[in-house]
């Protein structure tokens, strides 16, 4: 199993390590051509505006859109794959029925870790969170995960995963365990 990793902009090295803390081979995705080399796409934070711009100009838009990869979001890749982005028409994926908030902790906490409880996992997670972005609308077909004070930080729709938040830098990899799990169906048992 190989999971890519989209290397255009932000975190993208933190989510290869996680990957390698789980024994899974990540791989840099920079072109259309790197898709066909993966099982799934994990997208990073950073800055979702120049990582849809980017994502845009090498045609990785269209092509991620049309290809039936799983795809894991966290921040900036929450926002990339909202359909609505409050207030900005930047680039986007689009492929999640839901609206996000960018920065919606913003003035008052830029920045802060917190204990997320989300369901399905026994032990809650440590929840990063860097100027995050929350969902402020969701669609029927996505399933609320877990919500941080009522505002909703990680979901899931069809073949995609999407937190708020930051699993990649913490120690922590059962989130990303979680998406290989129920989204790449060839996820190694032993590693549970
Ligand atoms: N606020 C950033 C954005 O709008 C996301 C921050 C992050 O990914 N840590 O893209």
């Amino acid at each position: 199993m190989r999971i890519g990793v989209l290397a255009l902009q932000g975190a993208f090295r933190e989510h290869i390590q996680a990957l390698a803390r789980l024994g899974v081979e990540g791989r840099e995705v920079r072109t259309v051509k790197d898709l066909a080399d993966v099982q799934a796409l994990i997208l990073p934070g950073g800055e979702s505006t120049t990582i849809g711009m980017l994502m845009e100009e090498y045609g990785l838009i269209d092509a991620i859109r049309e290809s039936e990869l799983p795809l894991f979001g966290t921040c900036a890749g929450m926002i990339v794959l909202a359909r609505d982005i409050l207030g900005s028409s930047q680039p986007r994926l689009g492929l999640m029925d839901m609206a996000v908030d960018r920065n919606h902790y913003g003035r008052q906490r830029e920045s802060f870790e917190t204990e997320i409880e989300v369901t399905g996992l026994p032990d809650g997670v440590r929840g990063v969170f860097i100027r995050a972005p929350v969902v402020t609308r969701t669609g029927p077909g996505v399933e609320i995960l877990a919500r941080h004070q009522g505002e909703v930080v990680l979901c899931q729709e069809g073949r995609c995963l999407a937190a708020a938040f930051h699993p990649e830098l913490t120690a922590d990899t059962r989130l990303h365990r979680m998406f290989l799990d129920r989204f790449v169906t060839k996820a190694p048992s032993h590693h549970r």
